[in-house]
């Protein structure tokens, strides 16, 4: 089994290190990343420049570019063997929710994904312990899966893992992505040359987080995994939406 590894926290994260020693020994590994933090940076492509690609002493490959372009570039042309699966992460923080819109770390995976690959997102519910290794060995768990998992199209996993360590997760969950509120107001700050700055405010705290959400299982100590794909279409509204076109078309002709 070969297993493309990326993140968006960048090549140095202690994350990624953690995912490349957990799966040691399970297949072939490469890892390509972004050369910098890329957290929040979704599922950006670079297309106005090209891309550098990197080999580090630990044979880790950076690039220049968003977490969506490690996955592409690695898959669709820096290596003649092809790939059977992508993992992305360990993410230093959760992705719960509506996190995933904004997510790299998701990005990475979905990329994946649309290229053919199934692929598994991993973030840390972090609590400021670090237990990466927890959260490595349940992506190793997931790899070694007996049976195939077939998820459907377009089809992508997104776990989180509790900052405890192994002994202390209290089982695994299959979860549905809850909601949050809305975000915290931008912070406005002052440079040292007096012109006003800001940062974006905090995520907004869980909202629709009840029992059978991801925010809850993680709360309650369990790994949660949510399978996640990319579908934006809402089902539900096409036919008023059609009927509302037919209505308004139909009274133009009176
Ligand atoms: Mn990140």
């Amino acid at each position: 089994m070969r297993i493309l590894l990326s993140n968006d926290d960048g090549v140095h994260s202690p994350g990624l290190q953690a995912l490349y020693e957990g799966l040691e020994g399970l297949g072939e590994l490469e890892v390509v990343a972004p050369d910098r933090d890329h957290s929040g940076a979704s599922n950006a492509l670079t297309l106005n420049r090209p891309l550098t690609v990197e080999q580090h002493p630990n044979g880790f490959r950076s690039v220049d570019g968003t977490p969506t372009d490690c996955v592409h570039l690695a898959v669709n042309g820096l290596f003649k063997e092809p790939f059977d699966r992508v993992v992305s992460g360990i993410n230093t923080h959760a992705n719960l929710g509506d996190d995933i819109i904004y997510s790299g770390t998701v990005a990475a995976a979905t990329e994946g994904r649309n290229l053919g690959l199934p692929a598994i997102a991993v973030s840390l519910v972090n609590d400021g312990h670090f237990h990466y290794d927890t959260a490595a060995r349940v992506v190793r768990l997931l790899l070694e899966g007996r049976k195939p998992l077939a998820l459907g199209p377009r089809c992508i996993l997104n776990v989180n893992v509790p900052d405890v360590p192994w002994e202390d997760i209290a089982g695994i969950r299959v979860t549905r992505l809850g909601h949050r509120d809305l975000a915290e107001g931008a912070v406005p700050m002052t440079c040292p040359r007096g012109k006003e700055r800001y940062w974006i405010g905090a995520a907004g705290k869980g909202s629709d987080a009840g029992p059978g959400t991801d925010f809850h299982a993680v709360r309650e100590g369990y790994v949660s995994i949510t399978p996640v794909h990319v579908d934006m279409t809402r089902h539900e509204a096409l036919s008023s939406l059609r009927e509302w076109i037919d209505d308004m078309a139909s009274g133009e002709g009176q």
